[in-house]
């Protein structure tokens, strides 16, 4: 199959006074893919997301969202992708069912509220408060409010840092499930193991640069024929291994 590109991103820039963030970062994202931004924490990823997002200024260079340019019409772009909401501070007292409406409203979207809480396995959670829910609870419920104006792309910014084991696993799944759905997404993390699991490709970002990007196969593959080897004999499993065998797959987040 022939990947078509979604999201095209050329030289782009961005300073902060003195300070340049993004140095010069060229990528495409291909419809339909899972696109992992890797890298320490200041390489940049958050900058160069919320740019495309046409939440932040840049500096220069040209982003073009299916088709959009990011200079001609960013309030098009808007209308086509989904963005984590910062929920947490926002109405507190509103149950689940409620801030969806009320995210609807702001898209100017009629949602299904039940619809949206199945999706991301929270339905018995509906009259909940959003201040009751778990960690895991909370981030996929973000996610859901990402999908409300069905989007083409969505964006999530390290949704899994802070959660347990088996909630990472489970928002996995989400993730996995929207794409399956064709959605396309764009996906931040610390996390090898998660990019390893989750990433149709991936760019690995350090200081505003692009060092690598590629699938995570061949990626290992090319480090593998550079030379490397692993510094000590690999075991068949690891301590999360072990942790996840022991305590199960199951969602611990029953407050
Ligand atoms: P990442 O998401 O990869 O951790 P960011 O894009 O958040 O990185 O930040 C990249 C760099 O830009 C960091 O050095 C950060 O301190 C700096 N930075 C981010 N936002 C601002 C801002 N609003 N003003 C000044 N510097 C910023
Ligand atoms: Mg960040």
């Amino acid at each position: 199959m022939e990947n078509q590109t979604i999201i095209s991103v050329n030289n782009l820039r961005k300073k902060y006074g003195d300070f340049e963030a993004v140095k010069g970062i060229s990528f495409d994202v291909y419809e339909g893919e899972i696109f992992g931004l890797l890298g320490p924490n200041g390489a940049g990823k958050s900058t160069t997301l919320e740019i495309i997002e046409t939440l932040r200024e840049k500096t220069s260079g040209t982003v073009m969202v299916d088709g959009i340019d990011l200079d001609k019409a960013p309030d098009q772009i808007k209308k086509i992708i989904g963005v984590q909401l910062q929920t947490s501070g926002y109405y507190p007292g509103l149950n689940l069912t409620e801030l969806i409406e009320l995210f609807g409203g702001l898209y100017n979207q009629s949602v299904n509220p039940m619809e949206l809480l199945d999706m991301v396995n929270l339905r018995d959670k509906a009259k909940a408060k959003y201040k009751e829910m778990s960690g895991g609870q909370k981030q996929r419920f973000s996610i859901a409010t990402t999908l409300i104006n069905h989007p083409k792309i969505i964006f999530l910014d390290e949704p899994t840092t802070g959660l347990d084991p088996q909630a990472r696993r489970n928002l996995w799944d989400l993730v996995k499930d929207i794409r399956a759905k064709g959605t396309t997404v764009i996906i931040t993390t610390h996390y090898m193991d998660e990019a390893e699991v989750l990433c149709d490709r991936v760019a690995i970002i350090d200081s505003g640069k692009i060092i690598a990007m590629d699938s995570p196969d061949k990626l290992i593959d090319n480090l593998v024929a550079s030379g490397f080897e692993k510094p000590k004999e690999v075991k068949q499993a690891n301590l999360e291994d072990v942790f996840i065998n022991l305590t199960g797959h199951t969602l611990r987040e029953e407050s």
